[in-house]
């Protein structure tokens, strides 16, 4: 089958979904340093590489954008008009490895969560999503 896309596009297109520093990463990072918890970033050793990650809790946080990784009913995940076999393609791959990860993490007992970009938007949805994700995982901040 032939795709129109170019290499270069496609290139292109595969760095955006594995973008990493997004804006809504940046946020949720901003958001948990201001509770005085510690985390690394980008942990590859980790399936999927997850954004943010609390080893001494072994939770680890995936920061997805809505459009890429196809947040479920949310008006971000659209599909482009053109080329649709090849974005179905690509969407599928991309929730199946999210979705692999995820399970990997979890089966070697990580708490593995995803925060969704549109998550991040207002500060107070951000911090009750940051409040359920820490009371499962039972983190609490570093004595201060
Ligand atoms: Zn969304």
């Amino acid at each position: 089958m032939v795709d129109r896309l170019t290499i270069e596009r496609r290139s292109w297109l595969m760095s955006r979904v594995r973008g990493k520093n997004t804006s809504a990463e940046i946020r949720v990072r901003s958001a948990v340093h201001a509770r005085g918890l510690r985390f690394r970033l980008h942990r590859k050793e980790l399936p999927g590489c997850p954004d943010i990650v609390f080893p001494k809790w072994r939770t680890a946080i995936f920061v997805h954008g809505c459009f890429w990784h196809r947040h479920l009913g949310c008006k971000k995940a659209t599909t482009p008009k053109s080329n649709q076999a090849f974005w179905q393609d690509k969407f599928e791959r991309n929730v199946a490895r999210d979705s692999a990860n995820l399970a990997a993490l979890r089966s070697n007992g990580w708490h593995a969560e995803i925060i969704w970009e549109c998550e991040t938007k207002s500060p107070l949805a951000l911090a009750a999503r940051l409040d359920q994700i820490f009371d499962n995982a039972q983190v609490q901040g570093d004595a201060v």
